[in-house]
């Protein structure tokens, strides 16, 4: 049946620019309905079946036609939400700012989204609110197809692809950009990027993951609207985070962003050390090589220890700071930790189930030079050992001098019980057991560091 659709569509190929869009014949690309998701394709022919318009559209049409494996699958209809929704056993209506319909299946869920319209009061009911900066806290007024390419980011995300009759249709030569190896911004980059700082982000990321080049005229204000980035809301600036960083092009991505000076507004704390302590540098570029090779050996990163890897040396230099005035070690580290945090979050809303293992990655680096006697097994079992073990190797990796640490923790792990109690016992170390059972108690009620 598909076949014979198809083969009617390859007959009446057009070419032609219209509301349609540029009908790209199913010849002149390389994508095919065997290359979607079956759960995408399900929506698209339920959506086309009710009578709607329904298309594949955005990163996954772009990465399929650059031969990538797209992240998920998103479909573009002229339904709205309300109607998606009635459509589908398990669908829910999400957002505020960007009303989307989530379908849910067993193993995806597709983003179902109305086509949108850049122009004020379309329709009744829908809104489109705008900052006095032009920022866009609203965009529900829905549009037609070509409304909808045009208030895409990138031409390259602007392509719709309708699987039934294999027709690609593109509205911004996002085509040409793609064989090209261009990220360009659809419509006035200025006005664009106000609309939505979130864009400048990802133009970024999508120029250091596909090796593309911005086009210049995209590129020309990117620097002095860097301050909108501020505008941006602090939970979706830690989403945005997380997809920059763990793209799998994280260290380009990272030195795009540095040079565009967007990451001094990702981590604004950051930026003195970076400038006082070469380390620091070298730590922060060595967290993402390692994040980079990690994903690429489809193994598990988690925010968490980027994110720690991205506040340490604000942590530390601060922590020296807190221990020169009399603190005692855990405590001044503790201190620095939780000011850290307090100021980022404030930037990138990082949530508890991230930050509470960061601060155990960080204690446990106060820790883990302390594994004589009974201490080393204790410290190996505890949850947070292997990531904070990986701490240890990446700060030596970046040049810090730790004393053979990490090396003698891999040996630790490699070895039996025998060779663990021996390594355990030749460790002498200043504060085991037998030092502090000397030091004189303090009296009962004499102040404690307080964490
Ligand atoms: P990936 O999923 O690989 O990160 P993507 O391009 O699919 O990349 P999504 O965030 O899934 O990114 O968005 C889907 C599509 O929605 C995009 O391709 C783009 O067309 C559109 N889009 C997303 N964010 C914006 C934005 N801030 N402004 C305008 N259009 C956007
Ligand atoms: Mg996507």
């Amino acid at each position: 049946m598909l076949e014979r659709i198809n083969k009617f569509f390859r007959q009446k190929t057009i070419r032609g620019k219209a509301a349609s869009g540029d009908v790209v014949a199913s010849d002149e690309h390389t994508l095919t309905p065997e290359m979607m998701s079956v759960d995408a394709l399900k929506v698209v022919r339920t959506l086309q079946k009710a009578g709607f318009q329904a298309y594949v559209v955005g990163g996954c049409v772009r990465d399929l036609l650059l031969g990538l494996k797209p992240k998920d699958f998103d479909v573009a209809t002229n339904a709205e939400p309300d109607q998606v929704k009635s459509l589908f056993r398990r669908a829910r209506i999400i957002g505020r700012r960007f009303q989307i319909v989530h379908v849910q299946f067993n193993r995806e869920i597709i983003e179902v989204t109305t086509f949108r319209s850049n122009q004020q009061g379309k329709n009744s009911n829908g809104t489109r609110r705008q900052t006095d900066s032009g920022m866009l806290t609203r965009d529900n007024v829905f549009g037609t197809l070509s409304d909808d390419a045009s208030r895409r980011d990138l031409t390259i995300n602007a392509l719709y692809y309708d699987p039934i009759d294999n027709s690609l249709r593109d509205f911004a030569d996002g085509l040409n950009d793609i064989k090209k190896r261009v990220v360009r911004i659809m419509g006035d980059p200025a006005t664009r990027f106000r609309e939505d700082p979130v864009r400048l982000l990802r133009v970024v990321r999508f120029a250091a993951k596909l090796g593309f080049r911005i086009e210049s005229k995209t590129a020309e204000p990117m620097r002095r609207l860097a301050d909108n980035l501020q505008l941006v809301s602090a939970p979706r600036f830690f989403d945005e985070s997380l997809k920059l960083f763990m793209s799998g092009q994280g260290l380009a991505t990272y030195q795009l962003l540095d040079d565009y000076r967007f990451f001094d507004y990702i981590v604004p704390e950051l930026s003195s050390c970076l400038q006082q302590d070469p380390l620091a540098a070298a730590l922060i570029e060595q967290a993402f090589t390692n994040t980079d090779l990690r994903i690429r050996s489809l193994k598990r990163v988690t925010p968490a220890f980027i994110y720690a890897a991205l506040l340490w040396p604000i942590v530390a230099q601060r922590a020296t700071e807190y221990r020169e005035q009399g603190e005692s070690p855990l405590s001044a580290q503790r201190r620095a930790a939780d000011n850290a945090i307090f100021s980022q979050v404030v930037v990138t809303a990082i949530p508890k189930r991230f930050s509470i293992p960061m601060r155990e990655i960080w204690d446990l680096q106060l820790s883990l030079p302390r594994r004589g006697g009974v201490r080393a097994e204790r410290l190996i079992g505890h949850p947070r050992f292997r990531a904070a073990y990986d701490f240890v190797l990446l700060r030596e990796e970046s040049g810090e001098d730790l004393e053979g640490l990490g090396d003698w923790w891999t040996r630790y792990q490699d070895s039996d019980a025998q060779q663990r109690l021996e390594m355990a016992s030749a460790i002498k170390e200043p504060g085991s057991s037998r030092t502090r059972r000397r030091r004189p108690r303090k009296p009962k009620n004499s102040a404690k560091n307080v964490d």
